[in-house]
């Protein structure tokens, strides 16, 4: 379980932040988080065999997608980071198109440490929030947009990509659609995990897959966001193993094998708002879970100094609710259920 703690070093949801709570000395203090999973050993990988580091690609000779399965944007989610190794090690080979297995961040994984396993998120910024030409195509150097700018003519061949990523609140699973109906359609064919939330993204910048060709709605190019669970925990490495046989399955890259289990309904939901803490002293009325959902509008969620966060309509989805939100970050995205079949 985890215990909750003082304040995440590396923001999860918003800007990246290394600050105490207010009124607190700032330093950044020890975590007390349970690391149930061991960071995989990809020394075999790291050279990569495209000449990018850590890219990984298999061409199958055989008309079809180029395919890119994604993980370690952020260096201490390595539940994906384990699916790829294993798929890798098994020789997985597609029998169609190009499959690109990519471990992006591995300047930040390389500093992945259990005892303090928040604070390998990234190394200079948040790399998820760096896809945005202008951004790339700009003068700043940090160690993630040194990554981001190498990675980003593979990425301009990519057509279908899954990007695997992690929580550090309890949270159900999802799928992050971004805005698009090529988006939605895409994580509804996975399945897995199950629910669906179509949004916008973070203010402070974009994500791989809000990035120009996957976020156009003309354009074929489409990308999903899996959180696949909690960030340490085995659950979550079987949830990212089975969205990405989904995947290889769905896109012809492996023959049409039988489902795991019988295929989920999907629930699907859109955000609607996204609640900014605005005082050191956020505090939700309960601790929620991401994935609960308030079926009454108008229901209190949520303290914020003196102000009441109340959900604003019925079957009210709260999406990945950060439970101890500093100041000027996100509390949680709430999200209209669409369905629910
Ligand atoms: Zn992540």
């Amino acid at each position: 379980m985890i215990d909750l703690p003082a304040e995440p070093t590396h923001e999860e949801d918003g800007e990246p932040a290394l600050q105490a709570l207010p009124g607190l000395p700032n330093t950044v203090r020890p975590l007390r988080f349970d690391v149930r999973l061991l960071p995989p050993d990809l020394a075999d990988w790291r050279g990569g065999n495209t000449g990018l580091p850590g890219i990984m690609q298999f061409r199958s000779g055989t008309p079809g997608p180029h395919v890119a399965v994604t993980a370690l944007m952020h260096g201490n989610e390595i539940a994906g980071a384990i699916v790829l190794d294993a798929l890798l090690r098994d020789r997985f080979r597609p029998i169609r198109g190009t499959l690109t297995l990519g471990f992006l961040n591995l300047a930040a994984f390389d500093r992945f440490d259990a005892a303090e396993p928040t604070a390998s998120r990234f190394v200079d910024e948040d790399m998820n929030r760096v896809w945005d030409p202008a951004i790339l195509d700009g003068n700043r150097e940090t160690t993630e947009l040194d990554r981001a700018r190498a990675l980003r003519p593979l990425l301009d061949s990519v057509d279908i990509l899954l990007d695997l990523h992690s929580m550090l609140w309890p949270s159900e699973p999802l799928i992050l659609s971004g805005p698009t109906a090529k988006g939605r359609r895409l994580a509804a064919t996975l399945g897995t995990p199950p629910t669906v939330v179509a949004d916008h993204g973070h203010q402070s910048g974009p994500r791989l897959i809000d990035y120009g060709r996957f976020a156009d709605p003309a354009a074929a190019p489409v990308a999903c966001l899996v959180e696949a669970g909690p960030h340490w925990e085995a659950e979550t490495v079987d949830t990212a193993r089975i969205a990405v046989q989904s995947l290889l399955r769905t896109t012809g890259m492996i023959d049409h094998a039988p489902l795991p289990g019988p295929v989920p309904r999907i629930r699907s939901a859109s955000v609607t708002q996204v609640i900014t803490a605005t005082t050191a002293s956020f505090a939700f009325v309960r601790a929620f879970r991401g994935g609960d959902v308030i079926r009454k509008r108008g229901t209190l969620i949520a303290h914020d100094g003196g102000i009441e966060i109340r959900t604003p309509h019925d079957d009210c989805l709260l999406v990945m609710p950060s439970l101890r939100p500093s100041r000027g970050h996100t509390a949680v995205r709430l999200a209209q259920l669409l369905d629910h079949s």
